[in-house]
Parts: structure tokens; C-alpha cells; sequence
């Protein structure tokens, strides 16, 4: 693998596409909230066009339905993969679900941007050892290449057994799905990571930053309400998740656009065409799960 491989990905979800919790888990619940997408959306988009970085925007199924036009200017200068239909946990659902959902997702993919994708990402990386049909499943629907694994402790799934925290290639019966992994790094015996989402408003950016350095893999994850001071609070979430959503909105923006600054990054279909798959490790599907 060539040193330095850099990541930029972003979910394309709004502020209220909290998973796991009571008020915001339903499709049926999300259209009663005024929604902050287009704006937060455009504004990191004006970003990346200053610094011209290319990155993958995974984007709910139901988003692409109801913001075609927004999905349509993401892939005018972007990448664009799929990210669910109804964002719903993977281990929370049953196999046929999760494919209906998969399905659905591409569709509206398809009608926003008159084009299939062939990457995804679980909503809220939540591939457990409960999901052992996973790989098959994202290869009968036509995706080649996946980041859901997220090889440490989390709230929602995680493997934290895992062994591979860089590329590799899962194998089926006739089928091969390229992985792009989450990564961490190990502090006092634990796997912390700290390239997205809550851990990269809550870790101080000269630690992001060195973390970032020494690594030669680095798979970053934001949302749109990443950077959204104003986004309104729910005050019915547990205080470690609130914690988790809400510190450090303010001081985000600057605390990226300082990272794509430092660091250069591309999205996945860009690094995939750069690696050597030849020389990455092969695991067959069944074995990520034991
Ligand atoms: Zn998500």
C-alpha cells in the first residue's frame, strides 16, 4: 500500500437523523423537523471547492427522495455511495429487511443522479458479529465496495476484535467487496478512534493532527450537523450521548478546514484506483463474524 492514504467522507444526513433513540428512529417522525441539510450541505461544500479536495458523500435513501436537487449538486463535484434508505440499525434488522432497505436507498439514488453507485456505508457502522450476512447481501444488491467496519468498541455495533484497520478484500461464493475500514489509535491498550463524528469535536486538534500524521491510513466520517452550532438540542437524548452530539459544534468548522488544510485527502473511488488490491489481505465473509 502506498504511504498516506487520506479519506474525506461525509453522510449526507440531517440534524435529526439520530439513530437508536425514540423521537428521531422512524422515517414517519423525520418530516415533522424543520430541516438545516441544504444549508449546512452547501456550506461545507464551498469549503472543500477552496481547497479543491474530492470527497464521498454517502447519502440516505430517504434524502436523496426528498433533496434530489442537493444530491445532483453534491455529484457535480463529488463522489456519491449509499448510506440505507431509513438509516436503521444493521443488527436491529433482519436480513430481508435490510435488503429491501439496501434496494430502496439505490433507487433513489439512481433517480436523483440517473446513475447506479456501487459503494456503502452502514448507518451508524452497526456490522456486528449478529450480521453475518452483511458482504453477501451488499454483493447480491451490486456494491463493490463497503466501509461499515468499525473495528472497535462503539454504542452502536463495532467489531472490536478486528484485526484489519486498512483496506482489505472480503471474499464470497463468485463475489469480492473491497473494504475501507474504519482505523484507531491505541492509547494506554485501548482503541481510540478520532477521525469523525463526536471524536473529532471532542479530541484537541494538535492530538487529531498527530494522530493523523503517524498513520498511513486515516478513513475520515462527518455529517452536516458536525458543524451546526445552531441546530436544535434534543434534550431527550442520555447525557453521554448528548455530550457526544453537541460539544464542540462551534469551533468544528474552523477545526476542519484546518485538517483539510494540514492533510491532503481524496474520496474512496479515487484511492481505489490507486491501490495495489494485489497486495492487500483476503479474508473470506464468514470469518469477519466469527
Ligand atoms: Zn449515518
Amino acid at each position: 500500500m502506498k504511504p498516506s492514504l487520506r479519506l474525506l467522507t461525509f453522510d449526507l444526513e440531517d440534524w435529526y437523523h439520530i439513530l437508536d433513540h425514540p423521537e428521531t428512529e422512524r422515517p414517519e417522525q423525520w418530516i415533522s423537523f424543520p430541516s438545516r441539510i441544504e444549508r449546512n450541505t452547501e456550506r461545507i461544500l464551498n469549503w472543500l471547492r477552496e481547497r479543491k479536495v474530492r470527497s464521498t458523500w454517502f447519502v440516505l435513501g430517504w434524502v436523496a427522495e426528498r433533496y434530489p436537487e442537493l444530491v445532483r449538486r453534491i455529484a457535480a463535484e463529488h463522489d456519491i455511495a449509499a448510506h440505507g434508505y431509513a438509516h436503521q440499525l444493521v443488527y436491529k434488522s433482519d436480513r430481508k429487511s435490510f435488503r429491501e432497505d439496501t434496494r430502496r436507498c439505490l433507487e433513489c439514488i439512481r433517480q436523483a443522479i440517473g446513475r447506479d453507485v456501487s459503494v456503502y456505508r452502514a448507518g451508524g457502522f452497526s456490522v456486528t458479529k449478529a450480521t453475518p450476512w452483511f458482504f453477501e447481501e451488499l454483493a447480491h444488491a451490486g456494491i463493490e465496495i463497503d466501509g461499515s467496519i468499525f473495528p472497535a468498541a462503539r454504542n452502536h455495533g463495532g467489531l472490536p476484535g478486528a484485526q484489519w484497520s486498512k483496506p482489505f478484500i472480503v471474499q464470497g461464493d463468485g463475489w469480492q467487496i473491497r473494504e475501507f475500514p474504519l482505523m484507531y489509535q491505541t492509547i494506554a491498550g485501548r482503541r481510540l478512534v478520532f477521525s469523525g463524528g463526536g471524536y473529532f469535536r471532542l479530541l484537541p486538534y494538535p492530538l487529531i493532527r498527530r494522530f493523523t500524521a503517524r498513520a498511513d491510513y486515516t478513513m475520515t466520517y462527518f455529517h452536516p450537523r458536525d458543524f451546526d452550532p445552531d441546530q436544535p438540542v434534543l434534550s431527550s437524548l442520555p447525557v453521554k450521548r448528548q455530550w457526544m452530539s453537541y460539544t464542540g459544534l462551534r469551533t468544528a468548522p474552523a477545526k476542519f478546514r484546518q485538517y483539510i488544510l494540514d492533510f491532503e485527502f481524496s474520496s474512496i473511488e479515487t484511492a481505489d484506483r490507486t491501490i495495489d488490491w494485489s497486495d492487500r489481505p483476503v479474508f473470506r465473509h464468514e470469518e469477519l463474524f466469527r
